[in-house]
Order: C-alpha cells, then structure tokens, then sequence
C-alpha cells in the first residue's frame, strides 16, 4: 500500500515514493538535551514514531536516523549556568530523554549519532562551502552567505525583500522576520567549549549538525525529513542551503513537520506555569498510555491543546478499548455475524492512516466496530467474528499500541496473593498488606477495597 503525507516544500499531499526499491530513509531532527523533554517535544516524538510504524505497517523498509544536539548555544549556558561540564549535562538529559521515548513506546530510530562526535564531516562541508565561495570567514567565525544560495526561502517561503545582504546572525535560533547570513562555524569563546580543527579552534553552528548526519548516515539524497513546524524556518532553510550547495542538487524529497502543542490553549512556558514533562504528568498519577493515546490521536498538522480535561477523557478511552477488547476475549459465542462489517471498518481504518497520517478519522472506525459489537450483544457475536475483531484489533495496536490483549480473567496466583493481603489487612498487618498490593500492582493489578470485601482488576 501506498501513502502519501504532506510536503511542506510542495505544500502539497503527495504519495510517498522512495528513491530506491522499498526502502525509505528518514532524518529526525532530535532533541536539544539541556533540560528534560517537555510534552511538547515529546507529541513531536510521538508523531515520529506514529509516521514510522505506518510506512512500516504499509510495507515499506524504513532507515531512520534521529540526531542528538549535545552542544549548542542552549546547552553552553545551562552548563555554565549550573556549572557543570557541557558533557555530563547533555548526557544526563540524553539519558532520559530515550527513557520518556521508552515509557511512551516510541520505537528508538536505527541511529541516534550525537554532533559532539560528527565534527569531521561538518568540517568536510564547511570547507567545501568555502571553496565554492558560498561561505565566508569573519573575525575567526565562517558564515553562510544567503544572497549567493538563489533558492533561499524555498522551504519557508519568506519574503526575499528582507534578505539584507552581509548582516549576521551568531545565534543558533532567529524569526523569519529576520534572515541573515548565519553561522556556520563559531570562533572560540573564552570559557565555551571548542574544537581544534582544520576551519578554525571553534564550535560548530547548529544548522550545520543535520546536514553532515543526515549526509553521512543517509547520503546525499534521501526521502524524508522530519521537525516541528518551528524547525521549518531557519533551521530547515539553512539546512537546505547547506546540503543542497555541498551536494550540488536536491537532497530531501519530502518535508514532514508536525503543529506544535499548547497548554489551556498558550505557549508553554516556565514562567506561566504550565511547563510539563512526562515525569511531572506521572507524579500527578496519570498513566503513560493515556498521554500517548492524547498525542496520537490528533492529527499532525492541526494544533494540540493540552488540558487535563483532555488527558483525562484519554485515560477514559484507552481504558474503554482495553474493557473492550477483554470481554472480547472472554465472550461466549453466539451466531450473530459482523465479520464483514469488521474487515470493512479495518480497511477504513488504515486507508485513513495511510491518507496523510489521518489518524483521528482512523480511529473513529476504530469506534465503529467497539459500537457495533456492542450493539449487536457481544455473547451474541459468532466465534469466527470474535477472532475477526481481535486480529483487527491486533492490527491497530501495531500503531497505537495502547491494547493489552489479556481476557479479564483474574489469574490464580494473584488472586491468592490478594487473599493473603486481604488477611494481612484483617490483622492489621498494614505494612505486610501494602507490600502485597505493590507486588500485585507490579504483576499489572489493582485491588480495590470495599467496605467488607475487595475487588482485583487489570491494570491499565
Ligand atoms: P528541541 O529539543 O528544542 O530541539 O525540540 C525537539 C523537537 O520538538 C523539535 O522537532 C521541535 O520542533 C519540537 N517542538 C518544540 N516545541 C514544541 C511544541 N510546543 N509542540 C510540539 N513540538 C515541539
Ligand atoms: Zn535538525
């Protein structure tokens, strides 16, 4: 099967169509680890890992390379504002920034190279840039002339009348309202990090990290690009003006940035208040599954207005479709058959998901089948229909992931633990008790007290 996702250079739905055989290769922009991923960053992951699982569910091969920005002006300051080594901060954060991909099941790309270790090949650019006289030295920093590279602004289409010709910029980022000749190569600084190399005792400027990764690892021309829609301008521009220079032609067929993420419908910030991360969201007990399903299920280029309304109705839902699909499991059969009406909603399901990733269409036929099923009597549901609807299920799990196909049976051994802790508890044995109900909630359930009894149920 095919799909198709929109391109942000073409501004246009387009089927995807790889540069070799079946095999699409993809670049990631990553994150910056100066700090914990924020929700914001990690819906972008989430969207990542939705694309990846689709083109594969869609048989194509995928190679995906994502990049770790481990330096850059971000990363200084924190490092001097918490006076610590650049490097143990970046690797701290990096460390749990694939811990929260982890937690959310995003499948980990191929490669995950960090920029402190690809300085070489942004050098080999660098200095090819200046040979071909599209790079210029200043004052020990080389920076990229964007009145000489014609199709500046292609990606981001800004308005070529605000170019204004040999003004600089020194910052990684700037606004659209703004281009400038950017930096390539940074002059040491006293106190910053720096490297000794053939362009200079300097550092790289961020810009430059995505063009020799994606270059180094994918080559020089590739299929697919992905950012958030704040990467489009300057990042991916100058990216643009990078690699195409160095290569001499086209290098990304297709451009894929994904809407960003509001809070009660603002810009996340620190100073409003409404600054999350995955552990904050987790300490205020909602459950890691709940958080994916609200960063999937809204479509890529539309906003998300995170609430905690929202992640709330999430949790209900994912907890719904599990319910679901237990009794499902545990039915007995009858004779009413909707084998058909399944597979057809199944088929709806992922002609939706390949149609430009439109994931919230896709599940609301998802629905389709949890209201039909109901509405039909799941004891009254054929056998041969009950296995028709898990396997459609197992189906979408490949992408949401959020469905633990386990039938609401109650296992022997974690009823008699419950047993024993119910005792435990009757001889006031509170501690003994608890640790019970720890060891329980680690086997995936939850007990439940009532007044003069208990309830064990699955954990979701
Ligand atoms: P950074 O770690 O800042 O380099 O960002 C990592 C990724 O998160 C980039 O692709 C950004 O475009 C994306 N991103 C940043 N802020 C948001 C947001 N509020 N909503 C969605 N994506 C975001
Ligand atoms: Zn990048």
């Amino acid at each position: 099967m095919k799909v198709s996702i929109y391109n942000t250079l073409t501004e246009k739905i387009e089927e995807l169509i790889p540069l070799e055989d079946n095999l699409l290769k993809v670049y990631s922009c990553g994150p910056t680890v100066y700090d914990h991923a924020h929700i914001g960053n990690l819906r972008y992951f989430v969207f990542v890992d939705i694309l990846m699982r689709t083109l594969k569910n869609a048989g194509y091969t995928v190679y995906q390379v994502m990049n770790i920005t481990d330096i850059d002006d971000k990363v200084i300051k924190r490092s001097f504002e918490l006076n610590i080594p650049f490097r143990e901060l970046s690797r701290k954060y990096e460390k749990l920034f694939f811990e929260d991909l982890k937690k959310l099941k995003c499948k980990i790309p191929d490669k995950t190279p960090r920029a402190t270790e690809e300085i070489p090949t942004m050098v080999k650019i660098i200095e090819s840039l200046l040979k071909k006289g599209i790079a210029y030295k200043k004052n020990g920093s080389i920076y990229y002339d964007i009145s000489k590279f014609k199709d500046y602004g292609k990606l981001s289409k800004i308005d070529k009348e605000q170019l204004k010709a040999g003004a600089r910029v020194d910052v990684d980022s700037y606004d659209k309202e703004n281009p400038r000749d950017f930096a390539l190569w940074k002059a040491v600084k006293e106190n910053e990090p720096s490297f000794d190399t053939s362009v200079g005792i300097g550092r790289p400027g961020w810009h430059i990290e995505c063009s020799a990764i994606s270059y180094k690892y994918l080559g020089e021309h590739f299929d697919i690009h992905t950012g958030g829609i704040d990467l489009i301008f300057p990042h991916h521009e100058n990216e643009i003006a990078q690699s195409e220079v160095f290569c001499g032609h086209k290098t990304v067929n297709y451009w894929v940035h994904s809407e960003h993420l509001f809070v009660d419908g603002r810009k996340m910030s620190k100073s409003l208040g409404n600054f999350y991360t995955l552990r904050s969201l987790e300490e205020k007990g909602y459950s890691i599954d709940a958080i994916r399903y609200l960063f999937l299920s809204a479509h890529f280029k539309t906003q998300l207005n995170f609430t905690f309304k929202s992640l709330k109705n999430a949790e209900n839902t994912v907890n719904n479709i599990n319910d679901f699909v237990n009794r499902i499991l545990d039915a007995k059969d009858g004779d009413i058959d909707i084998t058909s009406q399944v597979k057809k909603y199944e088929e709806k399901f992922f002609e939706f998901l390949y149609n430009n990733i439109d994931i919230t269409k896709s599940l609301s036929y998802m629905f389709e089948i949890i209201n039909l099923a109901n509405n039909k009597g799941i004891d009254n549901l054929s056998k041969n229909s009950l296995e028709v609807i898990i396997a459609s299920f197992k189906s979408f799990n490949e992408i949401i992931d959020v469905i633990t196909f386990e039938s609401t049976e109650i296992p022997k051994k974690i009823k008699e633990l419950a047993e024993k802790r119910w005792q435990l508890r009757k001889e006031k044995n509170f501690e003994s008790a608890d640790k019970l109900r720890v060891e329980i909630k680690t086997k995936g359930f939850v007990i439940e007290d009532k007044k003069d009894s208990y309830i064990i149920r699955k954990d979701h």
